[in-house]
């Protein structure tokens, strides 16, 4: 099959929407600041956003904590700054239950199949209220880093979408969006994380 260029299909539907008389709604799983601040950056000139907070595959509750508020701070300088109003989605934090997605694959190395089940269930959620709630698109913030496999990202995301709920297929890294990203978490003296989230990667 034929590699797909989501950076392209991202910037094809930017430019769609632009064309638009409102800017759609757009539900953005977010999973901690560093990858926030650069995708926010950008979704703000083309969607109305909202983040949502569903990461109970982090380990353990003090790290989960910290990537929270980390994101709530950074979320209120950002609304400050642009004089916006985005709110954010939290959902309970359910490590037990998530692990049982994971365990089963601990053995497996980052990136694969192990991430793909961890990808689909925190994308199913996302997708799941972006439809109880009328939003018209859904994405993750994810494909900012080179470690997330975004192949797999942008395949959930079109294997979750329905008729009345798009995904944004995306590649927020291309165009130095990665390096943007550390730049702003930089100068923003942000928690920066060493490793993805669960307990399995640790490890790596
Ligand atoms: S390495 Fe990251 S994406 Fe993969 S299963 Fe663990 S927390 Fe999820």
């Amino acid at each position: 099959m034929k590699p797909q260029n989501y950076y392209q299909q991202m910037l094809k539907t930017f430019k769609e929407v632009s064309l638009l008389e409102k800017k759609p709604s757009l539900l953005l799983h977010s999973c901690c600041a560093p990858c926030n601040c650069y995708v926010m950056a950008i979704l703000i000139k083309y969607f109305e956003i909202t983040l949502y907070f569903n990461n109970s595959n982090i380990y353990e509750k003090e790290e989960y904590e910290k990537r929270l508020e980390e994101l709530e701070r950074y979320l209120s300088f950002f609304n400050k700054e642009n004089q916006s109003n985005i709110k954010m989605i939290i959902e309970p934090y359910e490590p037990l239950i998530f692990d049982t997605y994971l365990n089963p694959l601990k053995e497996e190395k980052e990136g694969a199949k192990r991430c793909y089940v961890c990808y689909y269930k925190r994308l199913e959620q996302n997708r799941n209220y972006a439809l109880k709630n009328n939003f018209a698109y859904f994405t993750t913030v994810m494909s900012i880093s080179r470690r997330k496999n975004n192949t797999y990202l942008n395949e959930i995301g079109t294997i979750l979408e329905t008729k009345e709920l798009n995904f944004l297929l995306a590649d927020f890294k291309k165009d130095g969006g990665q390096e943007k990203g550390i730049e702003i978490s930089k100068q923003f003296k942000m928690y920066r994380q060493t490793f993805c989230g669960c307990k399995y990667s640790k490890k790596y």
